[in-house]
């Protein structure tokens, strides 16, 4: 199978991986916007009671656990193993149900086809060679009539300013690389990637996250940088 990774961008985030649970560092962004996620997900596909959830590029498990919490019966993927390690140590010390597997989503997807209710991908495309490819594999791994929640960054220059310039350089927010601007992507095309995979796009929202205040809000009329998409697979 092509293998559909970027070992650079795993190496890197390998390399953070002790970082995933400390809320006040390189990480801290995602910690902050987890809750206002978590709700998205719940206003989006209902109730998370006894579902069961994927979380594509799930790192140290912040979404998995709460998905967990939430009462999902959640999986966590990641191919930076020593995140997963994180991630299965971190549930254990709060007694919390989870499985993590370091495996790609292409090979979960040939595995184990129409095994999810819900599929999350947050924050994982823009750093994939072929996003297209694992938005297909999402789908693939997706009950008909269940739901694929994606969220990523935009492209433009306001993104650019925000996601690199400050937060990278000026603010220091995250480390240096964390992102490139090029791999950015517009919602344009998400939804063609999403279309050719065969879901229905249903909804999209902006994420604002505001790193002075160390606070997130969901903004329909803002998908200027971060945003969620939100399809359903046809039944
Ligand atoms: N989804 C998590 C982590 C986002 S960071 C959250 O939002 O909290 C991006 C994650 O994607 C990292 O954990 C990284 O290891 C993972 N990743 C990058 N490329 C990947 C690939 N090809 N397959 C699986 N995971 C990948």
């Amino acid at each position: 199978m092509n293998a559909n990774v970027d070992t650079d961008e795993i190496s890197r985030f390998e390399a953070l991986a002790a970082q995933w649970w400390d809320a006040h560092g390189d990480m801290a962004p995602l910690h902050v916007i987890n809750p206002v996620r978590l709700r998205y997900i719940e206003q989006r596909s209902g109730s998370l009671r006894s579902k069961t959830v994927l979380d594509v590029g799930c790192g140290g498990g912040i979404l998995t656990e709460a998905l967990a919490q939430a009462g999902a019966i959640a999986l966590g993927i990641d191919l930076a193993k020593a995140s997963i390690d994180v991630a299965i140590e971190h549930a254990r010390d709060q007694a919390i149900r989870v499985d993590y597997r370091c495996i790609s989503t292409e090979e979960l997807a040939a595995e184990t086809p129409a095994r999810f209710d819900l599929v999350c991908c947050m924050e994982m495309l823009e750093h994939v060679p072929d996003p297209a490819q694992t938005i297909a594999a999402c789908a693939q791994l997706t009950k008909p009539g269940g739901h694929v929640i994606l969220s990523t960054i935009n492209r433009n220059p306001k993104s650019y300013a925000l996601m690199i310039v400050a937060a990278e350089y000026a603010l220091r927010l995250v480390p240096r690389g964390t992102h490139e601007y090029a791999k950015f992507i517009r919602p344009s095309e998400l939804l063609r990637w999403a279309r050719s995979a065969g879901l229905e796009s249903a909804d999209v929202m902006g994420l604002r996250y505001n790193p002075l205040l160390k606070s997130a809000s969901l903004n329909s009329q803002d998908l200027d940088v971060n945003y969620f998409m939100h399809c359903r697979k046809p039944t």
